[in-house]
């Protein structure tokens, strides 16, 4: 099937074809016409599917064919769970738009709203929005909801684990009860099904991968391996397989933060990337890592999420995630575009049931080995024993500091102080 075939303008087939489109993906290909049609669409779809062209494309044909009197309104809103999202979308659209008078732009938090503001004033058809960001320009007066003829929410299933639930609500309470709505999501549990059938009316739906398989040219892996010999494991396999761009998943920012700073010091060079980190640190380090500068990127699931990187060969987790449907997303960034990637897990003994929860959301069995000369010894009783012993010794080194900032353990003032907070806290 050709782009053409799909019954996209003139306009857009040229833009599509500069980006070196040939074919349209399968989503792409269910996707496009339904949304033509004007229909309600439930997706099933990852990143790396091509989702993104799939609703911005038939989205700026509609509101192209009828360009609008005067400085435009926002008629289309696309809201995202991440500002690294939010930002790839939009770019993506403004290539697309390239030969079509259609205006778009967006926003997000954690940067200053006044351009953000300005370039609304100016006029635009298309709003690529976090929702926080928007809700908080739409209290101030700052924009108008009221116009919309378009809902896309992507990466649905991501927005309510990020407790976006309330405000999604919010949003739809501003806008037309008339319009159309797309909804995409990687994965589809309860919770996700009942939210799309809240929103979407007489939905088609459109699946790019069976419901939470995993793409088949992936090929998983699991490391029965202790705790302590983890980044050990990792950068063995990072020197002796010659990896080149590998991304790694944390599960704590603080995690990410140590994990990347052990392999700079074994010669690896290395990014974190997390929530805690500024918007302009987490451009610098994904730019990093696509040209080739940092070799790992290591990330916790909220950062990666939605992250556009290419062709990526190796996925691994260094901690498992506690949600199995994150192990989809996260394996999702492999074996992308027709080529084929390797996931592997390194898998400690306190993180045995993870995988059993994994395997049941796969429903197929996880091939486990253990490397040579790195036999596991650990036992859950120690681990347990080993974190008991870590917590007490952070409580007394944080007893010490604040008995350092009152005035000294055991002076007079520092035990007065004390004695008040207590009485405060009761
Ligand atoms: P997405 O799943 O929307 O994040 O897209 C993943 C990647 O595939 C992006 O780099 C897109 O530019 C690219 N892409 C989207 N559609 C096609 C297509 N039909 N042919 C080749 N690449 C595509």
């Amino acid at each position: 099937m050709s782009f053409k075939s799909l019954g996209l303008s003139d306009a857009l087939l040229k833009a599509v074809s500069e980006k070196g489109y040939t074919t349209p993906s399968p989503i792409q290909e269910k996707a496009i016409p339904e949304v033509l049609k004007g229909r309600d669409v439930l997706a099933s779809a990852q990143t790396g599917t091509g989702k993104t062209a799939g609703f911005t494309l038939p989205m700026l044909h509609i509101l192209s064919q009828k360009p609008t009197q005067g400085k435009p309104k926002i008629k289309a809103l696309v809201l995202t769970p991440t500002r690294e999202l939010a930002a790839q979308i939009y770019d993506n659209i403004r290539e697309y738009s390239k030969y079509i008078d259609v205006r778009s732009t967006v926003i997000f938090g954690g940067v200053n709203q006044n351009p953000q503001v300005r370039t609304i004033r100016q006029g635009v058809d298309i709003l690529v929005a976090t929702p926080g960001r928007l809700l908080d320009l739409e209290n101030q007066g700052l924009l108008s909801l009221s116009n919309i003829e378009f809902l896309v929410l992507d990466e649905a299933d991501r927005m309510l684990d990020m407790g976006f639930i309330h405000d999604i609500k919010k949003v739809l309470k501003m806008i037309p009860v008339k319009r159309q709505n797309l909804l995409f999501s990687a994965t589809f549990n309860k919770d996700i099904k009942k939210f799309a059938s809240s929103i979407l009316t007489n939905p088609v739906l459109v699946e790019a991968t069976p419901e939470n398989t995993t793409a088949e040219k992936v090929d998983q892996k699991t490391y029965r391996v202790d705790k302590s010999r983890k980044t050990e494991m990792l950068t063995k396999f990072i020197k002796e397989g010659n990896w080149d761009q590998v991304l790694v998943f944390t599960r704590t920012k603080h995690g990410a933060n140590r994990l990347s700073q052990k392999l700079e010091k074994a010669g690896i060079s290395s990014a974190a990337i997390h929530g805690n980190k500024t918007q302009n640190a987490r451009v610098k380090a994904l730019a990093g890592f696509k040209s080739g500068k940092v070799r790992v990127l290591v990330a916790t699931d909220i950062a990666a999420r939605g992250l556009d990187i290419p062709l990526l060969p190796y996925v691994i987790n260094y901690e498992l995630p506690n949600v199995p449907e994150d192990y989809v997303h996260r394996i999702g960034r492999t074996g992308r575009a027709g080529a084929s990637g390797q996931a592997i897990s390194l898998v400690g003994v306190d993180e045995v049931d993870y995988v059993r929860g994994i395997e049941k959301l796969l429903g197929e069995k996880l091939h486990s080995e253990v490397l040579e000369g790195f036999q596991p010894t650990d036992t859950i009783e120690q681990l347990k024993a080993q974190a008991a012993e870590n917590k007490a010794k952070h409580q007394q080194g944080r007893r010490k500091t604040r008995a350092k900032r009152e005035g000294g353990n055991g002076s007079q003032e520092g035990r007065e102080k004390r004695n008040n907070r207590n009485r405060n806290r009761r």
